[in-house]
């Protein structure tokens, strides 16, 4: 696999790791703390629906005032009533309220509710009707029925209530034991309200209890003993609450000492034949508050356990907050390792290796990227630099070797004086020469030619001059010549021609151009001499069959001795 494929791979797995990763945390500290925001909402609503229970149970007091009293009823009493039952009016639409604007309810909630409102509604109109009759008029059978539908009211709101403090017992069951305390302490204000109403009958007509009343005050007492136990045991989370042991105190004081004694007494004076010294209403006045201390227990539990959901919510929010900075952290950390991986490792990996491809295919021409890092990767990009750089000195001397073998092969093929080539280049040219013409069945020519009296020139004007004069004619003659016909100095002042197949006549044409030139050549010497010189040419033609070069030479140069003989400055052959 290549190395960006891998590279790409290894993000592409890395990433998909880090968001599962990453999103299982984030998902579980997201549930913790939706499930932190539900328990808060329902821990209202349950509070909200104790409220509800609340003043629907006070709502009872101001009933059993008016039911008791004689008509016309005394203002305050109604006043009272529409107060009581505004209150719990307000309770429920506020329940309502939290309700529609919290999280979706469970549908035996707000059946609870709506049936609340329904016999809520029933209950108010009897208890009207029974209103407007003379007092005498309100039989007890008709009076009981009516508190009796009021006293129906509160279960069920604590089916509402029991609704909500599931749920959220579901998210935090810690709230479980604080919950089902405040629910007792509703309930003991319930039963505590239920003892007074039993009382409303017989202190309205001023009569002793009845059989039943008297049962149900005794079943009454009975489950508030309960009750009291059961919440001053020490097991909830608030157990400890210096706020909860404050309203415990209050509740056994005001409630257990002041309000059920006021309840003993009325009892005691029915057993004993005594006038009870009260009437409903101001039993009422003097027993109806002191239940409020049971109320304060359970606004303390509700409190505390808000508080507790409270904290829950805001660590729960924290630690969400939390996640989500460390998840971004962790990713952007990821992205900026890969980007330093790729910019300081892969991606100059590459560029090495294709540098490194071109190195071997010979190509020199591109640059090998360079980096000033002191590392792994910068040591080997170095290297790499450093491996060109060799390979270009190596391509240079290589170069430089070749100019120099070149140059040796052409000087050992020059004749060192006048730049043309010697007589072993000519013997080798020659040779190959004589071959081809042997092989295309050519004719061969050869002209020799040696410039007369010589050695007088060096004699007369120096050695020096004698150079010179061989420089000049050897120019000259190549002057004459065409391209790819042979000029050799073969030694001393003596020259050969070979020139391109020809026969005898274009040979001796070639020769007598030569031999005129060099005639004709006025050769100005150093000291300001003018001097002429002359050369004597000998030619020989051989045909294609027997054109050895040595025996050619050899006619040639017998020529070249014949025009010496025949007076010099001529051509023979
Ligand atoms: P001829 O007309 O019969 O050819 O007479 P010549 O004087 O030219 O012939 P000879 O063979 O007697 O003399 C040749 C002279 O050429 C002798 C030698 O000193 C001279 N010579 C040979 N090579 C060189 C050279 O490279 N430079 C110079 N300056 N002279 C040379
Ligand atoms: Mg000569
Ligand atoms: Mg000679």
């Amino acid at each position: 696999m290549k190395l960006t494929r891998l590279f790409a791979a290894s993000i592409a797995i890395l990433a998909l790791l880090s968001s599962i990763m990453l999103g299982r945390i984030l998902w579980g500290e997201w549930n913790n703390y939706s499930n932190a925001r539900v328990a808060l909402r329902t821990l209202q609503l349950v509070q909200k629906s104790m409220l509800a229970a609340e003043k629907l149970s006070f709502e009872r007091g101001p009933v059993n005032g008016m039911l008791g009293d004689a008509l016309p009823h005394q203002a305050v009493r109604v006043d009272k009533l529409a107060a009581a039952r505004a209150a719990s009016d307000r309770a429920l639409a506020e329940l309502q309220l939290a309700i529609d604007a919290g999280p979706a309810p469970s549908a035996s909630a707000l059946a609870a509710l709506h049936r609340v409102r329904m016999a809520l509604a029933s209950a108010r109109g009897n208890i009207d009707l029974l209103a407007k009759l003379p007092r005498e008029e309100r039989t007890p059978e008709a009076l009981v029925a009516a508190v009796e539908q009021m006293f129906a009211l509160v279960p069920i709101v604590m089916e509402a209530v029991n609704e909500f403090s599931r749920s959220s017992e579901q998210s935090y069951p810690q709230f479980s034991v604080i919950l089902l305390n405040a629910r007792y302490a509703v309930e003991l204000r319930e039963y505590a309200g239920r003892l007074g109403s039993q009382l409303t009958a017989a202190l309205t007509a001023q009569t002793p209890l009845s059989a039943d009343a008297q049962r149900q005050i005794l079943f009454l007492h009975g489950r508030i003993e309960q009750l009291r136990q059961l919440i001053k045991l020490p097991t909830s989370s608030a157990a400890g609450d210096p706020r909860l042991l404050e309203a415990i105190r209050n509740m056994e004081l005001h409630y257990f000492q002041a309000g059920l004694t006021l309840v003993d007494e009325m009892v005691s004076a029915s057993h004993e034949g005594r006038p009870y010294g009260l009437d409903t209403g101001q039993f009422a006045e003097r027993y109806v508050p002191e239940m409020a201390s049971i109320l304060t227990v359970r606004d303390v539990l509700l409190s505390a356990s808000l508080e507790q959901a409270r904290a829950a919510d805001g660590t729960a929010r924290r630690e969400l907050l939390l996640a989500c900075l460390t998840g971004a952290l962790t990713v952007l950390v990821l992205t900026l390792l890969l980007l330093i991986l790729r910019q300081r490792v892969i991606l100059p990996l590459l560029r090495a290796t294709r540098a490194l491809v071109r190195l071997s295919k010979g190509d020199l021409s591109s640059e090998v990227p360079s980096s000033p890092r002191r590392d792994e990767v910068g040591d080997l990009l170095r290297a790499l630099v450093a491996l060109r750089a060799g390979a270009i000195e190596r391509q240079h001397l290589e170069v430089e070797r070749q100019h120099l073998i070149e140059e040796l092969k052409r000087s050992a093929d020059t004749d060192y004086l006048t730049g043309i080539l010697n007589r072993r280049a000519f013997t080798a040219a020659g040779n190959l020469r004589a071959r081809s013409a042997r092989e295309q069945n050519l004719s061969l020519t050869v002209i020799v030619f040696d410039i007369d009296h010589f050695k007088s020139v060096n004699d007369c004007y120096g050695h020096d001059a004698g150079d010179q004069v061989l420089i000049r004619v050897a120019e000259l003659a190549r002057r004459e010549l065409r391209e790819g016909e042979i000029l050799a100095r073969y030694g001393g002042e003596e020259f050969v021609v070979m020139p391109v197949y020809c026969d005898l006549a274009a040979a001796r044409a070639v020769a007598e151009r030569m031999r005129r030139a060099i005639e004709a050549e006025p050769l100005p010497l150093a000291d300001g001499h003018i001097l002429r010189v002359t050369a004597s040419f000998g030619i020989a033609v051989a045909s294609g069959s027997d054109s050895a070069l040595d025996s050619l030479f050899q006619a040639a140069d017998l020529a070249l001795y014949r025009a010496k003989a025949q007076g010099r400055n001529r051509v023979e052959g």
